[in-house]
């Protein structure tokens, strides 16, 4: 073998290392509502978790005050995380909820945020019980400013540069209340630089309508450009996107899908008879990430066709090739990429 040809073999496999290093770095986590399988969800406590954890991507849910503020907040009613029940008791809707679009964000400071729970005979049951304690220590909604300016603070003192992944809650409720929440997020993302689909951001709703809505007019009326994914709920939320081509339709409008993870690996499989579906193959196919939710390792939350979190990892990352996966456990996700990318078990 001639000198040359040895020379050309170490760089195809220089490339060829570096292309396998390549494709395990583009795996990533994303921090579902934060590190919230340890602190209360959407709390800044539990971004700034995630964010030493080593997510790649941090998830904010926003929804709209009465004054037009945005919050960071998964429901767009108050009481499954917070004490409004105690303190507004008198802004109840007929429907027995509290709407946080009839609440100032000077209101919703005063509110304390909690794990979520449920009321049941006038008593309020936390719904994760082996997560933190409801009602200790002392937590509070942020506006989307707020945490936007936590991860780019945290960004610059540590010298990383993790990602936003903002969705918009509830689009058609937020504009049948005259509220366009959707212009008023992409302003925002605007004003603190996220202007490219360079930029470590992706912005993602359930609703088509309004994914449509922000690529064709939001986007173009800003001048900026952001990566947008689809969130799909179930194989019958747009039956249309099931299709053959439904991806390559919807590859359209967005970078990738989030999907509900049992329409990548059916929860009837079993571990001797694991089905993965076309879903992310077509989406691959169209370009498109895929990025599933919401992998936990609370108690039943572990599919029983795999025998733990980390072989649930293993099946949704290479065996369905999925991109990335919204975890509520950022840290055990990160910690499975690390270990297969070395080798280790
Ligand atoms: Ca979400």
């Amino acid at each position: 073998m001639t000198k040359l040809r040895l020379a050309q073999q170490i760089g195809v496999l220089a490339m060829a290392t570096l292309v396998s290093a390549q494709s395990f770095s583009q795996k990533i986590v994303i921090a579902h509502r934060g590190a919230s399988g340890y602190l209360p969800e959407h709390t800044l406590e539990a971004k700034a978790m995630a964010f030493a954890m080593g997510a790649d991507y941090i998830e904010q849910d926003v929804v709209m005050t009465s004054d037009d503020q945005l919050i960071v907040l998964h429901d767009i009613t108050l009481d499954r995380t917070t004490d409004v029940a105690d303190l507004f008791p008198e802004r109840v809707r007929d429907d027995g909820r509290y709407y946080a679009i009839d609440f100032t964000l000077e209101e919703i400071r005063t509110l304390n945020a909690s794990e979520g729970f449920s009321v049941r005979d006038g008593e309020k049951r936390q719904s994760y019980t082996n997560r933190f304690p409801m009602g200790e220590s002392s937590f509070s909604i942020p506006t989307f400013a707020e945490e936007i300016e936590l991860i780019r603070g945290m960004n610059k003192s540590t010298g990383k540069n993790i990602g936003i992944y903002p969705e918009i809650k509830s689009p058609e409720f937020h504009r049948e209340a005259g509220k366009d929440i959707s212009t008023a997020v992409v302003n925002m993302l605007k004003d603190y630089g996220y202007t490219s689909k360079q930029d470590k951001i992706f912005l993602q709703t359930f609703s088509f309508d309004e994914l449509r809505i922000i690529h064709d007019e939001i986007l173009p009326a800003a001048g900026i450009e952001l990566n947008l994914v689809m969130l799909i709920g179930s194989e019958d939320s747009y039956p249309w996107m099931m299709e053959a081509d439904g991806m390559t339709k919807l590859a359209n409008f967005a970078d990738g899908i989030g999907p509900e993870k049992n329409m990548i690996i059916p929860r009837d499989s079993t571990a001797g008879n694991i089905q993965i579906t076309e879903l992310v193959s077509r989406a691959h196919a169209a370009g498109m990430q895929v990025h599933p939710y919401t992998f936990r390792l609370d108690p039943r939350n572990v599919p029983d066709y795999a025998s733990d979190f980390e072989a649930m990892l293993e099946l949704f990352y290479f065996e369905a090739d999925m991109d990335g996966a919204f975890t509520d456990f950022p840290d055990r996700a990160v910690d499975f990429l690390k270990n297969r990318q070395l080798g280790t078990p």
